[in-house]
């Protein structure tokens, strides 16, 4: 069984390396983002909630709306051994109601100092469009992960499943370092 949460700020790379170890492993890469971001193209009453959460004010949503989003997925059969997760929980209250029935196998975070997670977004938004990577939003984003989700690497690390990785390097140097760690 793998269950393993992948953290790091924004432009560290996390979800790149997601998408390699799931295919590595043979479980499921999953992007609480890109969760809720298939949501909103659903044109669902929750995703036009969400939609107004994320495009236009930057914020995260609500942990109500996250772990039902969340939890829907991984019902679905394809999760039964195991999964990849990226962006989750990015705050202490959702590391509380995620602890609630979900353990991690391990914990991998990558680190990035903020100015090159600053031009790795930018150069995202260029070649994305994503509806909230404005300079502005990109870094009320990078403050959030700052602020709450370090916190929560810390109570991971309290349980011995923590990894952390240099996400500086090529993505082959990353994906190196996080298969030695593992
Ligand atoms: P990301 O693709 O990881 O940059 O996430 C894009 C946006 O989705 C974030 O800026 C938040 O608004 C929302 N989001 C992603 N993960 C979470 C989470 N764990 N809790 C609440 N909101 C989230």
């Amino acid at each position: 069984m793998h269950k393993i949460l992948i953290l790091g700020p924004q432009g560290s790379g996390k979800g790149t390396q997601a998408k390699r170890l799931a295919q590595k492993l043979g479980v499921p890469a999953l992007s609480m983002g890109q969760l809720l971001r298939d949501e909103v193209a659903t044109g669902s009453a929750l995703g036009k909630e969400i939609d107004t959460v994320i495009s236009k004010r930057g914020e995260l949503v609500s942990d109500q709306i996250a772990m039902t989003v969340l939890m829907t997925r991984l019902h679905q059969p394809d999760c039964a051994n195991g999964y990849i997760l990226d962006g989750f929980p990015r705050m202490e209250s959702q590391y509380d109601a995620f602890a609630a029935t979900q353990t991690p196998t391990a914990v991998i975070v990558i680190n990035v100092p903020k100015d090159v997670s600053l031009s790795r977004m930018q150069n995202r938004a260029v070649v994305e469009q994503r509806a909230d990577d404005t300079p502005e939003l990109m870094e009320k984003r990078l403050n959030i992960y700052h602020t709450l989700t370090i916190p929560v690497v810390e109570r991971y690390r309290a349980q011995g499943v923590v990894h952390e990785i240099s996400g500086l390097g090529s993505v082959e140097d990353v994906e190196r370092a996080i298969d030695a760690a593992l």
